[in-house]
């Protein structure tokens, strides 16, 4: 493509694509919800100031990253609208969370004491651990919640939990899901019979929408489906929409090589050619986010819109692939790894099913060499 002449691996992020799947998410939310873009670690790999400046621009107003950096930089590039941490901050560090004017997640009941106590007054929104067991104050432990809203330096301005199985659809998960939104709407009530007045409240993530729609909140934190896909492939999930992905993958072929019967291709020797070979030289590797689990015909490209399997040992910055049957590759021709080419598609999904993990890994690893080039 002609966007990305001279580049040896870049990712097309389709802004189109984005604005689509923030409409199409929207059009299936409860009443009164609200999109809180999950923009953490880089937007997922597509670049969190073009996305989230993009997701203001069409309307979005909320955003949730990992990191009190993150944040940082995003109020630097000139977003505006609620930003809130999901992660740890040091309390060392809540100047800043004032000064650039960010919400902060209380971790638990403690945490929250430390930064009432700062002497001034913080952004918060609680977080309640229905059974993650990650972060956030025990739900069973309302006495020490409401308390919190009775200190001064606390602004909440929302109470939150996070679902550990939403995306299955086991009766055993559906079980223990239900029962941790059972927890946390018990514990609101509780408050709310102590006069506490209720902040906005939020229970998903994308998996948590499309399992649990018909859930009454003010937000949900959309992360892996706003960038139009799904964690695993055939993972069914109760509302399926029709997402577009965001990001394509690509790459150049550098060199084109013949290998005799036996030759073997990279470290290791792993690969030997069974025949005479056509073996195309791509230039992208581990160090650019691929993932080294590709290696050995696990992983494939599309090249003229076919598909051919690697081979050998992902490199570094490199990686082979065996191109006789697709004829007539040659230096310079576009290489997809994620993405379509002509009628074929790979999918995040696959990629994430050939490297044994999860898209939200796939892309979120994409490394820092890769351009990224901005589509619409
Ligand atoms: C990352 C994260 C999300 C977003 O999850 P997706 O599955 O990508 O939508 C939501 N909530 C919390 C607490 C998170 O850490």
């Amino acid at each position: 493509m002609n966007v990305a002449r001279g580049e040896r691996a870049w990712t097309e992020v389709n802004l189109d694509n984005l604005t689509h799947n923030l409409k199409v998410i929207e059009e299936h939310m409860q009443k009164g919800c609200k999109v809180m873009a999950v923009v953490k670690a880089n937007a997922y790999g597509h670049g969190s100031i073009p996305v989230s400046m993009h997701l203001a621009k069409i309307g979005v107003r909320n955003f949730a990253v990992a990191t009190i950096d993150e944040a940082i930089e995003l109020r630097e590039a000139g977003l505006q609208g609620d930003i809130l941490i999901l992660g740890f901050t040091s309390p060392e560090r809540g100047k800043e969370l004032v000064d650039y004017d960010l919400i902060q997640t209380v971790t638990d009941c403690s945490y929250g004491e430390k930064l009432s106590c700062l002497g001034f007054p913080v952004k918060v929104h609680i977080k309640v651990d229905t059974g993650m067991h990650r972060l956030g104050e025990l739900c069973g432990n309302s006495v020490k919640i409401k308390d919190l809203f009775h200190r001064d330096n606390l602004k909440i301005c929302g109470i939150f939990t996070h679902l550990s199985a939403a995306d299955s659809r086991k009766s055993d998960d559906v079980e223990f899901t239900k029962n941790q939104i059972y927890m946390f709407y018990c514990l609101l009530r509780q408050l709310k019979k102590e006069g506490i007045t209720l902040p906005e409240i939020h229970i998903q993530g994308s998996y948590g929408f499309l399992n649990y729609s018909e859930l009454k909140c003010d937000y949900i934190r959309m992360g892996i489906a706003l960038y139009g896909v799904l964690s695993e492939k055939e993972n069914p999930t109760e509302l399926t929409l029709d997402l577009k992905p965001v990001l394509e993958l690509k790459s150049k072929v550098v060199l084109v090589r013949e290998l005799d019967t036996g030759e073997k291709v990279s470290y290791g020797g792993f690969f030997s050619a069974e025949r005479k070979t056509v073996e195309a030289v791509i230039s992208v590797g581990y160090a650019d986010g691929i993932p080294r689990e590709f290696s050995c015909g696990k992983g494939h490209v599309l090249i003229n819109g076919k598909e051919a399997p690697i081979i050998g040992r992902v490199c570094m910055d490199q990686l082979m692939a065996d191109v006789t049957d697709i004829p007539g590759v040659k230096e310079g021709d576009t290489v997809t790894l994620i993405g379509c080419d002509g009628g074929k598609e790979l999918t995040a999904e696959d990629a994430a099913f050939s490297a044994g993990t999860i898209t939200n890994d796939i892309l979120t690893r994409l490394g820092s060499r890769l351009k990224r080039i901005y589509i619409g």
